[in-house]
């Protein structure tokens, strides 16, 4: 199991910073329309493990099918930082982009398969 730390990153032009704490045990690997389309691997936080540090109005979000998951993305650079949704209890979950998290490694992440696309 990977430790818990403390994070920093970002969009790609750095107008959107962020710090979360995670331990990066569960990333997706999902096979749904946006995933596939904008190569996103995503982690869930607690809202309370995610602070936005700087870009909050560079941000533009995109809504899509059910609008159940409101994604969040820089309207400088066009990268999607990190998308805010509800689980079915009602609690407020984010769902950050890990390749925004500064020197991470994709090759080095144990991903979890996930098929978004027949949900
Ligand atoms: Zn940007």
């Amino acid at each position: 199991m990977p430790d818990t730390k403390t994070y920093t990153g970002g969009c790609h032009c750095g107008m959107v910073r962020f710090e979360c704490t995670t331990d990066l045990a569960m990333v997706t690997a999902c096979n749904c329309s946006i995933c596939t389309k904008k190569g996103l691997h995503f982690t869930f936080l607690a809202p309370k493990s995610f602070v936005l540090r700087a870009g909050e109005d560079n941000l533009k979000e995109y809504l899509f099918n059910k609008h159940a998951i409101r994604h969040q993305s820089c309207i400088d650079c066009g990268v999607e930082v990190f998308a805010n949704g509800t689980k079915p209890d009602g609690t407020e979950v984010v769902a950050l982009n890990v390749s925004c998290i500064d020197g991470i490694e994709l090759a080095k992440l144990a991903m979890t398969p996930i098929d978004g696309r027949n949900r």
